[in-house]
């Protein structure tokens, strides 16, 4: 071959429309070099290649497993068009491979098949085509990298109109020899971290969100999983719920040095609360029993799951504290999926596991775990990016923009609630917050009046639990926490069942039916509620927010600014003296 000759380099496992591709680089002038199939193929159909051996004056060895691992090749490869590497290659007698073209031995093939063994696997990862593709992809300012069949026409096109594969083009194969090398090795550390890694920095789990969506799997890719399984099998879900609420406790606690809880229903939090001392009255109403054992953490869950009984059926926990008998005595009363905390006292641990007959879901997280200041996810297999959002909320030193600035050091701690809370769950959302705790989250509503309506119909609900009518309701004989909850939800929503059979249904939970409130006696009660807070994750759109939220004894609220109605809200709140708080920070969460 002349010095001139322009040389090609093939290696592929996937033969298809190999043939055509060699015969038209020998049309123009190239001379061809192959591994041992790949030259094989192509000399048995009657076209010119040289073994890559020629080069090399090595033979293929160890099975196959060395085959174009050498300088000869790989010095061909990477060299630049410069004086120095010129003289390199003269010097060794190593002529420039101008394309190369290869793709990869099947591992995703191979280790989809039932039984694989992991030395089926171990064969197919490929060394020397994986440095092919990365050499000539590293090298594209110079050399062509095809490792997709559906290229061969285009860069034969390209040779035959003008003798030379464009610069642009050049780029593009490389990027694609660089995706295709990635998704390699990403399929390969996935294989490995299954049979080396379970339980450590991967869980495989029963079925995704629903039961028909298998190969579901939580992993990380770099060191251990940030939590340990003590009990049960998470799901899906349950993952999704623990690794929101985790952080939502951890940076709580840490805002407001108190035992921080929150519980959670489909990844938004029915109620999240601090441990602050429970009235009698709302021992009463979250179902503390008068010799049950107390702790700051255990009244932090009672309040966090007091705040929306309902929707808290079934919840997920998550904990800031390590977790006393106290609390996990009341968890264990409740009906619940799981819980993650940073640890457990041993008892506490006992009391959990014991629970749903062993299926409890009890995670341990690691408090110092740091995630990834970056988050990617895929949706429709498009793979989104964006830094996470670690923002702190200093409510503190919000800008005060109503008439009325009297803020209360309380107001400060429920706005903190509230807007942490909603840092941490679906938007849009509206968060009303009383005494440390969440009393009405609307999560998930595409408009935001119906946000704050939700969560307000929520707060009221909450207040009138504590009406002296609902405390004194007589339970029949064998009424059941979650019955007691449902009959209260429809008492004190004013639903009442007037039609059969719902009626009796709804009568035989009572000892004594409890009289519904009239409209008066509702008005009465509500105008009871003051002093509460609220948080919404984006600005107020309309003034009817505000007003609907005066309705619930909303004293204060804090949103972003930025709506065109922006004057209007805030007279909005100027007409019920309200004291508005600008949040520079919107709180959108997906
Ligand atoms: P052939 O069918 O030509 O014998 O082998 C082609 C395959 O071998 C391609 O998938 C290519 O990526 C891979 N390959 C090329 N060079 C080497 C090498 O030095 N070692 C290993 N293990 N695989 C190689």
């Amino acid at each position: 071959a002349s010095s001139t000759q322009k040389i090609a380099i093939l290696s592929v496992y996937d033969k298809t429309g190999l043939l055509d591709l060699a015969k038209g680089l020998i049309k123009n002038n190239f001379k061809l070099l192959g591994s041992g199939g790949t030259a094989t193929l192509i000399r048995k159909n009657g076209i010119e290649i040289d073994d890559v051996s020629a080069i090399t004056k090595f033979p293929e060895m160890l099975g196959g497993r060395v085959k174009t691992l050498h300088p000869a090749v790989h010095g061909g490869i990477l060299a630049r068009n410069i004086d120095s590497d010129d003289n390199d290659l003269s010097n060794l007698n190593i002529s420039k491979i101008d394309i190369v073209v290869c793709n990869l031995y099947p591992f995703k093939e191979t280790i989809a098949a039932p039984d694989v063994t992991i030395a089926d696997a171990v064969e197919q990862i490929d060394i020397g085509g994986v440095t092919l593709l990365r050499a000539a992809a590293k090298n594209h300012q110079r050399v062509t990298i095809i490792s997709d069949p559906n290229d061969y026409s285009g860069v034969l096109e390209q040779i035959e109109e003008k003798n030379e594969i464009s610069q642009d083009f050049r780029n593009k194969l490389a990027l694609k020899a660089f995706e295709h090398t990635a998704d390699y090795d990403s399929t390969i550390s996935d294989y490995f971290r299954k049979v080396y890694s379970p339980q450590v920095s991967q869980l495989s789990l029963r079925y995704g969100a629903n039961p028909h969506q298998k190969s579901a799997q939580a992993f990380v890719e770099s060191g251990d999983l940030p939590f340990k399984v003590l009990s049960g099998s998470p799901g899906y879900i349950n993952l999704l719920d623990a690794l929101n609420s985790w952080p939502l406790v951890q940076e709580l606690s840490s805002s407001l040095n108190l035992p921080a809880a929150a519980s959670f229903k489909h990844v938004s939090p029915a109620g999240v609360a601090l441990g602050l001392p429970l009235t009698d009255v709302e021992k009463k109403i979250y179902f503390v029993g008068k010799n049950d054992l107390l702790s700051p953490l255990a009244n932090a869950y009672i309040r966090a799951r007091g705040a929306d009984r309902m929707s808290s059926f079934g919840d997920f926990i998550a904990l800031s504290d390590i977790v006393d008998v106290a609390t996990a005595k009341y968890i264990s009363k409740e009906v619940s999926d799981g819980v993650i905390a940073p640890g457990y006292q041993p008892e506490a641990l006992e009391i959990l596991k014991n629970k749903k007959k062993g299926k409890y879901c009890v995670l341990q997280i690691d408090p110092n775990y740091k995630p990834n200041p970056v988050e990617t996810r895929q949706v429709f297999g498009v793979s989104l990016q964006q830094n996470r959002n670690d923002v702190k909320l200093d409510v503190g030193n919000f800008k005060i923009i109503s008439k009325n600035a009297s803020l209360t050091p309380q107001a400060i701690t429920d706005l903190t609630v509230a807007s942490i809370a909603l840092k941490f769950t679906q938007s849009n959302s509206v968060c009303y917050a009383k005494d440390g705790m969440v009393i009405g989250l609307g999560a998930g509503q595409q408009s935001r009046i119906h946000c704050t309506r939700l969560a307000g119909d929520k707060a009221d609900n909450w207040w009138f639990r504590q009406h002296p009518r609902v405390l004194e309701i007589k339970w029949a004989k064998g009424v059941k926490r979650p019955e007691k909850s449902n009959a209260i939800d429809l008492f004190v929503t004013g639903q009442v069942p007037t039609e059969e059979p719902e009626k009796s249904e709804y009568e035989s939970k009572f000892e004594t039916v409890p009289v519904p409130f009239t409209a008066d006696e509702r008005k009465e009660w509500l105008s009871q509620l003051t002093d509460v807070s609220l948080s919404s994750d984006a600005f107020f759109p309309f003034p009817d927010n505000v007003y609907r939220a005066a309705r619930s004894g909303v004293k204060f609220i804090t949103a972003a600014t930025g709506s065109v109605m922006d004057q209007a809200v805030i007279a909005a709140a100027d007409s019920q003296d309200i004291v508005y708080l600008e949040n520079p920070i919107r709180l959108f969460h997906h």
